[in-house]
């Protein structure tokens, strides 16, 4: 061999040998979904810190690890975003802000302030969790109903210039302390008040610092403008904001409506093809979570607050009108005997169907309704509304993704993600196992314009997952809502391990996300 030989081979050794990646854990030989929706592949997944450092043949790629987890016959994926949650008081609650609900699902990010409701203070709220710590990522978005509810109360006029330019600032400010959007809920009070043009107003302010629109839409069923009509004004602020827009729980809410998804999604391509950014999210259950009041009480009876209800609930003026409008509401919504009571300060309650309190008060559902209100308030309820067959063509749809919408009393906020899993791509598969998982991770961190996160890629954040497909399944029902999932293995936050063979850490290695940072 000659000098210059020597010098070669020594310097092609000294290349191979620095090709030795060193990682913290080598997650090895699952069957791994990057999140792309491409179909699964056995190779390997490699974390440092809180990071993937490589994705494939660890052998080939000379990676090396003191910690492997075996995962042969386990599927390793990107932690699931979930675009729709009420976690906000979880995750600023010291005995539940390790967001078990969630992470036993295999969610590592969570989105919250969604239909328009939660504090007004985005920075506040982030800075709050960065200090204490939460159990998964999360984010904001700026609270439309919130930010209409501090400017100008319970009331249903239209703002003064003044008043809109409040509204402004305050979107403005919650978008520059980092949150992802505004979200409306449009349907509730006092969202409902607002005029397109006001949401639109307010949603350019959100576009400007380059944020989504996320909506519960004004009409999912038939109360108001209906859901078409409903459908067609969120694309209409879609194209005059100049945003893209967001539809969560995408559904259609009652027999007046059932058979309408085609509908909705051919509106929505048709609106992609003109080129507005259009998204949905939907959850796999047949009952939506809601409040007595919100379902069967109409808007106008609110205005004012929840004094006014009561007045116009005991008043013989309006007692008779409200009586009318709620027993069509109810209608709406499948009877009596399709409401379940799931959460209430009247234990007594909770677990029951309203036609069996009605029955055992002798009074007709509606009666028994407004006497609840007018003495315990409100309370949670299931509300089973939705046909099976709109459920799978929603799921089938190409922009639609998966959310919880998870709220108390609800099986979702603690099943939904494995649910969707066992029962839609397992057991009867109306979707594959690629298209579950793209739907739950890149696509949805593609929609709210969350970076590095919700793909298996080297270089991005490190939340991964690996189940058993086997054992994943949810456990929460309605009778009991929080029974923790079963199936996940192994969960990494930020690199960090939520779960460790089958069981929860309580780590608190999510982080509050901003907007573009
Ligand atoms: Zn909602």
């Amino acid at each position: 061999m000659n000098k210059l030989a020597v010098v070669l081979a020594f310097a092609i050794a000294a290349r191979t040998a620095a090709a030795q990646i060193a990682a913290d854990v080598l997650i090895a030989g699952g069957t791994v979904y990057d999140g792309s929706g491409g179909p699964g592949r056995v190779i390997d997944v490699a974390l440092r810190g809180d990071r993937i450092i490589f994705v494939g043949d660890a052998k080939a790629g000379r990676v090396s690890a003191p910690r492997t987890i075996e995962a042969t016959g386990l599927i390793v994926a990107p932690g699931f975003i979930d675009p729709h949650t009420h976690t906000q008081p979880d995750l600023s609650s010291p005995a539940r802000r390790a967001n078990l609900a969630y992470i036993m699902q295999g969610v590592t990010t969570v989105v919250t302030n969604n239909d328009g409701s939660g504090p007004v203070g985005v920075g506040a709220l982030l800075a709050r969790w960065d200090s204490t710590g939460i159990g998964t990522n999360a984010l904001l978005f700026v609270p439309h109903g919130s930010v209409r509810g501090d400017v100008m109360g319970m009331s249903d006029k239209a703002p003064s210039p003044a008043q809109l330019q409040q509204m402004k600032s305050l979107v403005e400010r919650g978008m520059r302390e980092g949150a992802f959007g505004m979200s409306t809920g449009l349907y509730y009070a006092p969202g409902s008040y607002s005029t397109t043009e006001e949401v639109i107003e307010l949603a350019k302010v959100a576009a400007a610092h380059g944020g989504i629109y996320d909506t519960h839409q004004r009409d999912e069923s038939s109360y108001t403008i209906g859901l078409l009509a409903s459908v067609a004004e969120v694309l209409r602020i879609a194209h005059e904001a100049k945003i893209p827009v967001h539809f969560s729980h995408i559904k259609a809410l009652g027999a007046d409506v059932w058979g309408e998804a085609d509908t909705v999604i051919s509106m929505i391509h048709a609106a992609q093809r003109e080129g507005l950014i259009v998204a949905a999210c939907q959850y796999p259950y047949d009952a939506s979570g809601t409040s007595l009041v919100s379902a069967l009480v109409p808007r106008w009876a609110e205005v004012g607050g929840r004094d006014s209800l009561v007045a116009r609930i005991a008043s013989p003026a309006t007692h008779a009108r409200l009586l009318a409008e709620m027993r069509d509401n109810l209608r709406r919504r499948g009877g009596a005997g399709a409401m379940l009571i799931t959460n209430s300060r009247q234990r007594d309650l909770e677990g029951k169907r309203l036609d069996a309190v009605a029955a055992a008060r002798s009074v007709e559902p509606v009666e028994a309704a407004m006497q609840i209100i007018r003495t315990a308030g409100d309370l949670s309820v299931a509300s089973f509304n939705m046909n099976a067959k709109d459920i799978d063509t929603f799921m089938r749809a190409d922009f639609v993704t998966t959310c919880s919408d998870g709220s108390d009393g609800h099986p979702r906020k603690f099943g939904t993600f494995p649910k969707k899993i066992r029962d839609y791509v397992l057991d009867r598969p109306v979707i594959t196992m690629e298209r579950a998982i793209q739907a739950g991770s890149s696509q949805v961190a593609r929609d709210l314009h969350i970076a590095q996160r919700g793909a298996l890629e080297a270089g991005w954040f490190a939340d991964v997952i690996v189940f058993d497909p086997k054992t994943i399944r949810d456990l929460a029902t309605y009778a009991e809502p929080e029974r923790l999932a079963t199936g996940m293995k192994y969960v990494f936050v930020n690199g960090r391990l939520a779960v460790d063979g089958g069981k929860p850490t309580n780590a608190l290695a999510g982080k509050a996300l901003r907007l573009g940072k």
